[in-house]
């Protein structure tokens, strides 16, 4: 395994005598180690570092990257054991020395394999394994005149040629069903040499079929020219400088961002636009598109693997120099980069929750500094480090403190629910207030936003007979009924298994349907009233991109009263006609066993509550709880960052938790649930071994809170030291002990800076 500091290994100079004999190469998987391949000639003459190479790997051949070249073989290495090079796959590298330099340093930072971090800079289906072929240009036939002038033509030859004057060049497609004519005919007129069939390379558009947005040409608010000013300084400065732009939700934080770029791009330079969920990307990226044109590249992993091949090469090119994309989006190959931007930046979808472990956040920052960019984190709830590094002076702190029009902040209201169950004996799902006030937006023809984290109809089920739930065999967790399909689910692994209709404990017939979810709650929102419009957005009904698509235009477009839903409800949205939000339950979330538990819910609480008033009425939002008193909401419903973030602050001191001290979590995970243990606690014993000095502090291990996922047992250790180098030096002797010790990595993951701890 790699040291923290280490340099990446002296590359040979380059001369055109010189030709390399051996190239280091990392594969795209999970293994530590490069391994070197010895390079004939004429690939010696062509190989490229950055590049991707066919070499063998025991039995089979496997496409790896050149990262480096060498002329003579590593001195650890015995020459005849190094195996030959195969072939090449580029001419032309497909990892640039920037990329690789940034990928090198996610390697090293999050201790994971440099051939995966390669991998995941790159557009899928660039290293497949077997027999799955590469991603490629798509090409389609074209043909164009060449000489009209031709004598003695059959009738349907005669067409081919009209219709290619009328149209000039055309797809050989088009052609034969303009002029009626089968493609032999266009054939027979390239025999004779007057026409010519060719190959054009077709671009994937992932926009091709959205709505184009008209750009509003809006003066700046004051507030808004100062933060602008000051990032485009920074930008014509060309060296590296970090902001956290904190502005509450409709401060006009996106339109700063798009000048930036603006004047990035007229002083020659790139920018880069980081989103967190796809849910935003439409949005956004229709209205870069409007701004900017053709040179916007879109980068998520919902695109089609060709559109992300296109859009990828657009970048390569330059022909594009826009990107707004999610995670993976931060090693786009941008060439002169001025600016990244990365929106909401507390997001914890920024950090990847598979190997290679990176954040796309801090990535980009360490990017930022490696090409001497400007880098703007911008949120309404700045994570709790980025606000403590901007109080610090690591980052400059702007703010945008108010709305747009100075229209106010929606007001914020909790309804107590323990009086709600007092008033009526029994709980319920929605208290009269948040009723009567969905009654009444409805009546005004405004429009609603309800909030509950739980997908599906009911939490879980139990038999009220034997007690009994239906847990799921592979996971820790109940199982999730699904009405619509009739199907109970669970929500980590996917298992799906049909509805029982009997315990299947007991053999009872008492099954009953505990804890509402968003599926139940479009139910009962119909029922209580029925000319309410309601639709869902959630994980289910988002599954294609199409109906989410449909369910936001048609809301957008008043033909929906209320939007019922998840999460992916309270980010980015702007619809001016909501005036109500109410959230129906916050409670699970504020239990989980997470030191970033209060953190989320305020983060989640303030920007849903954003949702509501952004047009010219006052928006409204409720909150129901059963914890009215809870730092967490009592700030997000003042609106009151600072106040929750002077509260949350010192709780991470007195605990012991970032930004005051690195956290790294060793996670062992298997099937053998003894292994599992036995296992951790010799990684305990090692990471005890390797911390004499104790200079970190070790706990554990401990079954995680989710203690069994996808059929595998959970055991999680963690480490905290004030030097984050400490936590990976110790990791990494730790680990590097107990595999000589025969523990097999792949059952160990190793997270530093995790986002959570469950
Ligand atoms: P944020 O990203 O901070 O939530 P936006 O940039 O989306 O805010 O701005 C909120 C709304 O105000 C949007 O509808 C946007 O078009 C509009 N807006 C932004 N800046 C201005 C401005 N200077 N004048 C008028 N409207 C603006
Ligand atoms: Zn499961």
């Amino acid at each position: 395994m790699n040291t923290l500091e280490s340099e990446p290994p002296q590359s040979r100079s380059a001369g055109p005598a010189s030709t390399p004999a051996f190239a280091e190469v990392a594969m795209p998987l999970h293994v530590f180690q490069t391994f070197t391949y010895r390079l004939n000639p004429a690939l010696g003459a062509q190989a490229e570092v950055g590049a991707r190479i066919v070499v063998p790997l025991g039995r089979k051949l496997v496409t790896g990257y050149i990262v480096s070249l060498q002329d003579e073989a590593p001195p650890t290495l015995n020459e005849i054991d190094i195996k030959d090079a195969q072939s090449l796959v580029d001419v032309e590298p497909v990892c640039s020395p920037e990329i690789l330099q940034l990928a090198r340093w996610v390697a090293e930072y999050y201790a994971c394999p440099l051939g995966e971090v390669i991998k995941a800079a790159l557009p899928p289906g660039m290293s497949p394994s077997g027999k799955r072929a590469f991603v490629k240009p798509k090409l389609r036939r074209f043909v164009r005149l060449v000489n009209p002038e031709a004598e003695k033509l059959t009738e349907a030859q005669q067409r081919v040629v009209k219709t290619l004057t009328d149209k000039g060049p055309t797809s050989l497609r088009a052609l034969c069903d303009a002029a009626g004519v089968g493609a032999s005919t266009v054939a027979s007129l390239a025999k004779k040499q007057l026409v010519e069939i060719y190959d054009e390379t077709v671009r994937r558009d992932p926009l091709a079929h959205a709505a184009n947005l008209k750009r509003e040409a809006f003066t700046l608010t004051p507030a808004q020219s100062t933060v602008l000013e000051v990032i485009e300084r920074q930008i014509a400065g060309a060296s590296y400088s970090a902001f956290l732009l904190h502005g509450v939700t409709g401060s006009g934080k996106t339109e700063v961002y798009i000048r930036a770029m603006r004047s990035a791009l007229n002083l020659g330079r790139s920018s880069m636009m980081l989103v967190p969920e796809i849910a935003l990307t439409p949005v956004f990226s229709r209205r870069l598109r409007a701004e900017f044109g053709d040179q916007v590249a879109i980068f998520h992993s919902s695109l089609q693997k060709g559109e992300r091949f296109d859009e990828w090469t657009r970048v390569k090119n330059g022909d594009a120099r826009i990107v707004i994309g999610t995670r993976s989006a931060v090693f786009a190959p941008v060439r002169k980069l001025g600016l990244i931007v990365v929106d909401e930046e507390h997001e914890s979808s920024y950090r990847q929750q598979e190997s290679p472990y990176y954040n796309a956040r801090d990535t980009a920052i360490v990017r930022a500094q490696k090409e001497s960019a400007t880098v703007v984190l911008g949120s309404a709830t700045p994570s709790l480090e980025s606000f403590y590094n901007a109080r610090h002076g690591k980052y400059a702190l702007l703010a945008l403190p108010e709305r747009i029009g100075a229209r106010p902040m929606a007001s914020a209201t909790m309804i107590d629910m323990r009086n709600v169950f007092a008033r009526h004996g029994k709980p319920r799902v929605f208290s009269d207030e948040l009723l009567e006030a969905i009654r009444d937006t409805h009546a005004r023809n405004e429009q609603s936003i309800i909030l509950l984290n739980r997908r599906g109809y009911s939490r879980f089920i139990l038999c009220r007979s034997c007690g009994e739930t239906i847990q799921c065999p592979n996971c820790d967790l109940t199982l999730t009924y699904h009405r619509s399909e009739r199907v109970i689910v669970c929500h980590y692994c996917n298992h799906r298994q049909p509805v029982p209709g009997v315990c299947p404990a007991c053999g009872k017939k008492y099954i009953y349907y505990v804890g509402e979810g968003t599926e139940q709650l479009e139910e009962m929102l119909t029922q209580f009233f029925p000319t309410l419009r309601v639709a869902r957005i959630d994980r289910d009904t988002t599954a294609r991109r199409t109906v989410f698509e449909k369910s936001l235009s048609d809301f957008s477009a008043g033909e929906i009263d209320t939007l019922v839903g998840t999460q992916m409800l309270a980010k980015g949205h702007d619809f001016p006609n909501v005036t109500l939000v109410g959230v129906v339950s916050v409670d699970t979330g504020l239990a989980l066993p997470d030191f970033r538990s209060a953190e989320r819910t305020f983060q989640l609480i303030t920007q849903v509550a954003g949702r509501a008033g952004r047009g010219d009425r006052p928006g409204r939002v409720l909150i129901q709880t059963y914890h009215p008193y809870h730092y967490a909401l009592r700030h997000a419903c003042a609106q009151d960052y600072d106040g929750f973030y002077n509260e949350e602050i010192n709780y991470r001191k007195n605990h012991s938790y970032p930004p005051f001290v690195a956290l790294a979590t060793v996670l062992v995970h298997g099937p053998d649930l003894g292994r599992v243990r036995a296992d951790s606690l010799e990684l305990r014993k090692q990471l005890d071994l390797a911390n004499e000095d104790r200079k970190c502090r070790i706990l554990g291990p401990a079954p995680a809170p989710l203690a069994r996922l996808k059929n595998e047992h959970r055991f999680q250790l963690l480490i905290k030291s004030r030097s984050r180098k400490q936590v990976r030096e110790l990791a990494d002797a730790a680990l590097k002990a107990a595999t000589d010790k025969g523990i097999n990595l792949r059952s160990v993951n190793l997270e530093i800076d995790p986002v959570s701890i469950m």
